[in-house]
């Protein structure tokens, strides 16, 4: 029973998404000599990092960060091509070259693409929320306040950003919060981003022209973002169709890291946002997978969601 819900789902999902993945497909980015396509944000489990990879390629991107949890560790993993269970990741053949600490590069059959280090962090106060993090050296421990984690984040010679800031059902920190690391932080010091999320589903909700509409008022860099959760119904295709951003001005080289660090402070507005975001119905189909398959978790995490939404 279980299981032909799951198909019905699956089927009905692709249906969709892959209406939205064919009109796509027609206008895919191409990255020129000077600009860079990159998706700052996912989530894409160990199994399916290869077929990530030559997708995205396949879609014109330049780089990718890998965003899981409170740890930064896959990109050590990635650069030893073994997983947790000392499983291969990538094909042997691919190469894959450590740049820095800060990034990696891969080159395999369709092309190259950098892996800048990342993470996603769950910082605690002055409320839960998410903070993302590229081409930091480690990783940085979740549970901290935000500007120590901010801090810490710039220390390394990282850049910092706020995932989906004005979500608060998404664990979006909120403009009070921004406003204040941005005293601390300014952001043509030190880089900061804000980020349209393509899981927010715009049709019904408005957080991103909210999160749009601060960039341009404070003049920060906006990104856009997938935010892939690829474990399940085929989310890694959508990395490349789903939100990305190109960035003008810089190519794709050993420098990426400094080349995005200068432009987030210098010229936010040289950053182009390109792809859908998701349809309801995706999100719902996903949601109800996640949910039957990790039932206990994932009911505690909305519950948690939707109260910090009350906040
Ligand atoms: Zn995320």
């Amino acid at each position: 029973m279980r299981k032909s819900i799951l198909t019905l789902i699956a089927a009905a999902s692709l249906a969709f998404g892959g209406a939205v993945h064919c009109q796509e497909q027609r206008t895919p980015s191409r990255s020129k000599p000077n600009e860079v396509v990159i998706d700052f944000h996912m989530h894409i489990p160990y199994h399916l990092i290869a077929k990530t990879l030559v997708s995205a390629k396949e879609k014109g991107l330049d780089a990718l960060v890998f965003t899981d949890y409170n740890s930064a560790d896959k990109f050590d993993r990635i650069a030893e091509n073994k997983d947790p269970d000392g499983k291969q990741i990538l094909p042997r053949y691919w190469d894959i070259r450590k740049v820095s600490n800060r990034l990696l590069k891969v080159s395999f059959p369709q092309g190259e693409l950098y892996l800048p280090r990342g993470e996603e962090i769950r910082v605690t106060q002055p409320r839960k929320g998410d903070i993302l993090v590229c081409g930091t050296e480690k990783s940085i421990a979740g549970g901290m306040d935000a500007k120590t984690t901010f801090q810490e984040v710039y220390s390394q010679g990282g850049i910092g950003g706020f995932a989906h800031l004005c979500a608060p059902l998404f664990y979006g920190l909120g403009e009070e919060v921004f406003l204040d690391v941005m005293k601390t932080f300014n952001p043509r010091q030190f880089p900061l981003f804000l980020e349209k999320n393509a899981q927010v589903p715009e049709r019904n909700f408005d957080y991103n022209s909210q999160v749009e509409e601060l960039a341009r008022k404070h003049n920060v860099a906006l990104v856009g973002d997938s935010d892939a959760h690829g474990n399940y119904l085929w989310e890694y295709q959508q990395v490349g169709v789903k939100y990305h951003s190109v960035i003008e001005g810089i190519s794709p080289s050993d420098n990426l890291i400094e080349d995005l660090s200068k432009t987030f402070r210098n010229s936010p507005q040289s950053i182009r946002i390109k792809g859908n975001y998701n349809h309801i119905f995706r999100n719902a189909a996903w949601n109800a997978v996640s949910t039957m398959k990790n039932f206990g978790p994932k009911v505690k995490s909305t519950l948690e969601g939707l109260r910090q939404g009350k906040k």
